[in-house]
């Protein structure tokens, strides 16, 4: 028999994650997707207090060795209401294990501690104009003088560069070979000569995309993570861990219970879609919950991402009809559906997803270039 029900300990921690949700949603605000735009440096201090920033990084490396099954709780709570961690999530979910498994002694003693307190934000240099999907694509480069390399390009889409100390930089350090050799990362400090942030302001009115301009900086070669050249196994890593997270799936909670709240539930149709969405709910919870566990086939988090975001799109469709005009009225619901479209695209688009299953994970034969 399958018991879903956690231990203790995590019902514990459970309770403690929800009370400073709460916390942090009366000091700054609730936020709709709230890993990605619920900023506050402070909020990130007190969760590094708590141990809950890098809770699941191994202890000789500073963070809390606790399983991610911990992580995926604490996240749940922290979303499901709007609390703002993203000053804090890119690092915890990506930058530090990018640096722990790749990263040089040197590196990890100084970066990961700024990370853990909540001090360092960080921000992803990946798409470019034309390079999103397409990543091999990627034409900024890092041409190595010395012991520097010379970085000059474009980035667009980069959340949080306008507040961030460092960008994880995909960049190309050589055009020999096929488009995905010749990938690296690099560390570059956001306070170097020759960035430009340019913030570019969504539907939402929200400010945390930004152009990125790169013009001759020089960064220590020092900053280059992992093999020169051979990053794009890295990166692909990293966006396994991005697309499988509990963040996929509850970033609009806030607006599913207005509208539950709001639903004629006498209407067997309304009763239906409820039954539905409930439904959804719990199996992203369970794809979500086979990812951090690592009992998903390699490559299924590009379902998992599809299901999850895609089910918050059918949140935020019952909640347009079940509220009315109060829908564009109130401003946690408008906001919410003007960001709507943002779930199946950030991370891979849904049509992305659904090539990587079928071709990585099914086997399915591509489909012939025309
Ligand atoms: C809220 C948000 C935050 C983001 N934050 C960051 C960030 O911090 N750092 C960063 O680097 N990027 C970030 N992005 C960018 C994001 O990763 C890209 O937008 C995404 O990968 C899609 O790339 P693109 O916009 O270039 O679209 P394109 O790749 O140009 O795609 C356009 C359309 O073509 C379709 N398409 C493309 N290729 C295929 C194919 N092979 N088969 C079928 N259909 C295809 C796509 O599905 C899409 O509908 C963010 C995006 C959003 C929405």
């Amino acid at each position: 028999m399958l018991d879903f029900e956690l231990p203790t300990e995590l019902q514990a921690l459970r309770e403690r994650a929800r009370a400073l949700a709460a916390e942090g949603v009366a000091e700054f605000g609730a936020h709709t997707d709230s890993w990605i735009n619920g900023y506050s440096k402070e909020f990130s201090k007190r969760l590094s207090t708590e141990g809950w920033i890098g809770m699941t990084w191994p202890t000789e490396f500073g963070g809390g060795g606790q399983s991610n099954l911990a992580r995926i709780i604490m996240g749940e709570e922290m979303i499901s209401v709007g609390a703002p961690i993203a000053a804090s999530w890119f690092a915890d979910r990506q930058m530090g294990p990018a640096l722990i498994n790749y990263g040089t002694p040197d590196q990890q003693a100084e970066f990961l501690p700024g990370m853990l307190s909540g001090e360092s934000t960080w921000c992803i240099g990946m798409s470019e104009p034309d390079a999103g999907s397409d990543l091999a694509n990627l034409k900024t480069s890092a041409i190595r003088d010395g012991d520097v390399f010379v970085v000059n390009g474009q980035k667009i889409w980069t959340s949080f560069a306008a507040t961030s100390d460092y960008i994880y930089l995909i960049c190309r350090t050589t055009t020999d070979g096929p488009p995905h050799k010749g990938v690296s990362e690099v560390i570059v400090p956001m306070d170097l000569p020759g960035i430009e942030v340019r913030p570019i302001k969504d539907m939402t009115t929200n400010q945390h995309f930004c152009e990125v301009f790169f013009t001759d900086v020089r960064v220590p070669v020092e900053n280059l993570v992992g093999d020169e050249g051979a990053a794009f196994k890295q990166t692909m890593t990293q966006l396994e861990h991005e697309r499988g997270g509990i963040d996929r799936l509850v970033s609009n909670k806030p607006l599913y219970l207005r509208a539950l709240a709001a639903a004629d539930t006498d209407d067997p149709l309304v009763r239906q879609e409820i039954a539905a969405l409930e439904t959804g709910y719990r199996l992203g919870r369970i794809l979500v919950y086979r990812e951090v566990l690592k009992q998903a086939p390699a490559g299924f988090s590009a379902a998992t991402k599809c299901f999850c975001t895609e089910h918050q799109q059918r949140v935020a469709n019952f909640a347009a009809r079940t509220l009315g005009m109060e829908a564009v009225t109130d401003s946690l619901a408008t906001h919410a559906f003007a960001y709507n479209p943002a779930y199946t695209i950030m991370g891979g688009t849904s049509n992305v997803m659904r090539n990587i299953l079928g071709e990585r994970v099914l086997g399915l034969p591509r489909e012939p270039r025309v």
